[in-house]
């Protein structure tokens, strides 16, 4: 599951910032808004912004708007900052992949077939598993080809992507 990411850049959220060493950051991809998180969170590696050749970029209102649909129907919107949609709906206008640790952004992505790999683990998408419940009966579904906001052919509610 989950689309090949075709873009050079890496949209990489902040966590990548405090974790990775700068060769790894090196032709990353940001959001507007994140650039105060890293020069808050990673101080030594903001100043080294344009020297890494990372680029700053602002997601269209149309990809940040697509991306709080999707959020809001996997339940995760009430836990995702400006920023974390913004890195969103970055990922999903330039088709590039996300590197987070943030389950929810993780969950979005994966709702929405984006390409994504974890900041902390070894890049390889192992570390989560992830089913279908749905939101009436409770039924669970593993590769059923079924997806996330699709209806239950059992009770019609709608199903919802969860971690296993
Ligand atoms: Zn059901």
């Amino acid at each position: 599951m989950g689309a090949r990411a075709d873009g050079d850049r890496m949209i990489i959220d902040t966590a990548g910032f405090m974790h990775w060493p700068h060769d790894r950051i090196k032709g990353g991809m940001v959001s507007t808004s994140q650039v105060a998180e890293i020069e808050r969170h990673a101080p030594e590696v903001y100043l080294l912004l344009g020297q890494l050749d990372v680029e700053i970029a602002m997601p269209s209102k149309e990809s940040l708007q697509q991306i709080t649909i999707i959020a809001a129907e996997t339940g995760d919107l009430g836990g995702l900052s400006p920023v974390d949609l913004e890195v969103l709906a970055l990922g999903l206008e330039h088709n590039r992949e996300i590197a987070t640790d943030d389950h929810r952004v993780q969950n979005v992505a994966e709702a929405n077939n984006m390409a994504w790999r974890s900041v902390s683990g070894s890049g390889i998408r192992t570390e989560w598993r992830w089913k279908l419940r749905c939101l009436g009966c409770r039924r669970e579904w593993q590769d059923s080809g079924l997806k996330d906001g699709e209806i239950c052919g059992d009770c019609g509610s709608r199903v919802r992507l969860v971690k296993s």
